[in-house]
């Protein structure tokens, strides 16, 4: 078992107020991602569910035992960093195996779960290697051998993937969310990458400036952002947002329409515009269109339309999926 509970959690330094008053309830094996811009308090919040800062105000509670003033050993919980944190002088047994060793478990019990996790996590042919003859992403397989081992309630990832290059990142975060399924241990995953929050997440918390925009599943924060601030940080290429008259004709404040859900066309309906940027990825083009008294919009065309810069082009947004906010930013009813 592993819930976690966080009950109206703040956290000051000195003065300034990093976390602004979190409610959150983590399900047991369930895998919650926090996200949010560089700064609004995603490590923050994770050390204060490991224990390694005090709530200023609040309480945490794991499987409903209120753990506010256990330390950070006695929570059950394992921290996996993003610089690893191996011991050099150690081999990749002596690493995984140290928590259990200081812990005083017997040597035939200690042999038997590092060879499991190893097994798990294709080490088994570098058991007896240093860390330095091992790739980044081996490593990081040791720090989360080293944290299965302990069979915590629940795993503390602080941007485990961040040191490795962009084809090992995909390839560790298939390997991480499958881990974890399989062990169905709950995971609290901090990450800045949302397209790492979107496929590893069962559910997000979107964090900006200490507190929490919107908790949901990758589904919903895409489909149902409950701000301006949700709209704009999940989606890439980010969504169009609206204002001035535009957004009046629909009764909202603000409307927003992600680039996939407009249709570039060269004559028709539409608003009307000039292409002022083409990028041409293949597989999709993005379009950045120049339209007077609407801004700068961006659309995502499947394949090659073969448009150019400088040509004059229609957008026309898909009705059903406008999204309409109020003055204060928040997400009107559709
Ligand atoms: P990043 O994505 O850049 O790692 P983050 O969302 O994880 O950012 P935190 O590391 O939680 O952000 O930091 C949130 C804020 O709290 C920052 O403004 C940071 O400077 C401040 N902060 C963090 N730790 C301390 C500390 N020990 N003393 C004072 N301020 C701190």
């Amino acid at each position: 078992m592993g819930s976690i509970t966080l009950e109206n959690v703040r956290k000051s330094f000195g003065s300034a107020d990093i976390i602004q008053g979190a409610s959150l309830e983590i399900e047991d094996g369930s895998f919650v991602v926090f996200v949010g811009p560089s700064g609004c308090g995603k490590t923050t919040l994770l050390r204060l569910i490991a224990g390694l800062e005090d709530v200023t105000s609040g309480q945490i509670r794991i499987d409903g035992a209120d753990v506010t003033d256990v330390p950070p050993a006695k929570r059950g919980l394992s921290m996996v960093f993003q610089s690893y944190a191996l011991y050099p002088h150690m081999s990749v047994r002596g690493n995984i195996a140290f928590g259990l060793k200081m812990a005083g478990m017997p040597k035939g019990e200690i042999d038997r779960k590092v060879e499991g996790a190893a097994s798990i996590l294709n080490l088994t042919p570098y058991l007896e290697r240093k860390p330095r003859d091992l790739s980044g992403g081996q490593r990081q397989r040791v720090a989360i051998g080293r944290a299965i081992v302990r069979e915590p309630k629940a795993f503390l990832f602080d941007e485990p993937l961040s040191n490795l290059d962009a084809a090992l990142r995909v390839q560790m975060r298939q390997e991480v969310t499958r881990l974890q399924k399989q062990l169905a241990t709950t995971a609290v995953y901090v990450t800045h990458d949302q397209v790492e929050a979107m496929t590893m997440a069962d559910r997000i918390v979107v964090l900006n400036a200490g507190r929490i925009e919107q908790y949901g599943s990758p589904l919903e924060l895409y489909e149902h952002p409950a701000n301006l601030f949700v709209a704009g940080f999940i989606g890439s290429p980010k969504m169009n947002l609206i204002g001035r008259e535009v957004a009046g004709q629909f009764g909202a404040a603000t409307i927003g329409v992600r680039p996939e859900h407009i249709t570039v066309a060269r004559d028709g309906e539409g608003w009307e515009g000039t292409v002022g940027v083409a990028e041409h990825l293949g597989s999709d083009t993005f379009i950045y269109v120049d339209v007077p008294q609407v801004g700068t919009l961006t659309a995502r065309t499947v394949g090659e339309l073969g448009i150019r810069v400088g040509e004059r082009v229609r957008l026309r947004p898909d009705q059903r999926r406008i999204h309409r906010f109020d003055t204060e930013g928040r997400a009107l009813a559709a």
